[in-house]
């Protein structure tokens, strides 16, 4: 068994292209986008995430990438800059216990760690498969069609790897009550080193800053949207601008015309994706497409680490015994982040304001140094 499709190079599937290169196998990785994606929030890489970072060598890459942010500070209702809560010393820029670094640049250092190891196809992807007992007959919806021995959809949460070999998403994507979108503000800010975050009751705005410039979040509560299209950025802009649209204080109405006049939003609703199984004969799911909790569940560390488990899986063993030993092995780390990912809500976007208050006193407790 050699040769790998893996669909996706987004977090997981770069890191999985650079293990399976370097266990011998041949990988493949098919792109939907033209590029990598300029938008990013913040991530950090932790956990069983940094050793895997630090043996593929991209940790100094990693650091230069680096947010600048060691401290959060609260805004209050009225908007004035309150709280100051320093992050645990390990989460600074140097420290070594985590490294919060954009999203995009993740994936794009990720992929320069990757790309000289495995096949790279961009603005293509699967648009169906048959298997048997030997292999996996893949079609594109570019390249001609191909056989490999495994696919593995590293898709995201929209997974179409998922749809083909399970089924329709809604039976495996439960969406969380949550959205979240984010969006570059475009300039340098006056606070480099501090994150502000203004709550209201079920709503949340933060800046971060990162390098040069600074990221514009915003987490609220909503119901599910039927039929809601992730693709649909005209719904997206609608969506927000109604969340926050009573909301006259600090500098919503300001970001609010951000949201309106950009070109490069990100705006998702946070699901929790629930499998009884991750494969299916030789396809299997990896990352946000196998067990996603989004923001609430160190989605990026999970999907590195899980890569790494999944190709040492591959390595000592067949298909059917690896991919049943990375499941077992990955869903430990997982399912406990899917159990608490209600409460990781309710840290984020209290709904009430007496709940904003309790939070701010944890977070004030949690942060002390
Ligand atoms: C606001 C926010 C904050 C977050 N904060 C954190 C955090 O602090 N820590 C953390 O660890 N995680 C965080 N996450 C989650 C994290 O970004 C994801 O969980 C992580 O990127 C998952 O990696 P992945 O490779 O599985 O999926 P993605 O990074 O989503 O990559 C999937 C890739 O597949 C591609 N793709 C999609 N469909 C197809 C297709 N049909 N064909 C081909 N390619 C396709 C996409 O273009 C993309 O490149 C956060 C997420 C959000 C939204």
């Amino acid at each position: 068994m050699r040769n790998v499709l893996i669909v996706g190079a987004g977090v997981a599937g770069p890191t999985l292209a650079y293990w399976l290169a370097r266990a011998g196998f041949r990988p493949t990785v098919v792109e939907r986008a033209r590029g990598q994606r300029s938008s990013g929030n913040p991530v950090d890489v932790r956990g069983p995430a940094l050793p895997v970072a630090e043996q593929m060598g991209v940790v100094p890459a990693l650091r230069e990438a680096a947010t600048t942010v060691t401290a959060m500070r609260l805004i209050d209702s009225r908007g004035r800059r309150r709280q100051r809560l320093p992050m645990p010393a390990g989460r600074s820029p140097a420290g070594t216990a985590e490294i919060e670094v954009p999203r995009a640049d993740l994936a794009s250092i990720l992929y320069a760690a990757a790309r000289d190891h495995a096949e790279f196809v961009f603005d293509d992807t699967i648009t169906g498969f048959t298997q048997d007992p030997a292999g996996v007959d893949v079609t594109f919806e570019r390249s001609a069609p191909r056989r490999f021995d495994l696919v593995v959809g590293a898709d995201g949460l929209h997974s179409a790897v998922r749809r083909l070999a399970f089924g329709p998403e809604a039976t495996f994507v439960r969406h969380l009550g949550v959205y979240v979108a984010t969006t570059p503000l475009g300039e340098p800010v006056d606070h480099p080193g501090e994150a502000l975050m203004y709550n209201t009751p079920g709503r949340l705005i933060s800046v971060h800053p990162s390098r040069d410039h600074a990221l514009l979040a915003f987490i609220f509560r909503g119901p599910a949207i039927p039929g809601f299209d992730h693709r649909d950025v005209a719904l997206h802009k609608r969506v927000l601008l109604h969340a926050y649209a009573n909301d006259r204080n600090w500098l919503v109405p300001t970001y609010l015309e951000r949201v309106r006049a950009a070109e490069d939003l990100y705006f998702d609703s946070v699901s929790k994706v629930v499998l009884p199984s991750w494969s299916n004969g030789r396809v299997t799911l990896l990352g946000d497409a196998a067990a996603s909790v989004s923001l609430f569940g160190d989605g990026s560390s999970m999907a590195m680490a899980g890569a790494l488990t999944l190709a040492n899986a591959l390595k000592n063993s067949g298909p059917a015994t690896a991919l049943k030993r990375y499941e077992t092995e990955h869903r430990r780390r997982t399912d406990p982040k899917g159990r608490r990912a209600r409460l990781a809500a309710a840290m984020i976007v209290p709904s009430t304001r007496p709940g904003i208050a309790v939070r701010n006193t944890a977070a004030r407790l949690a942060y002390r140094r």
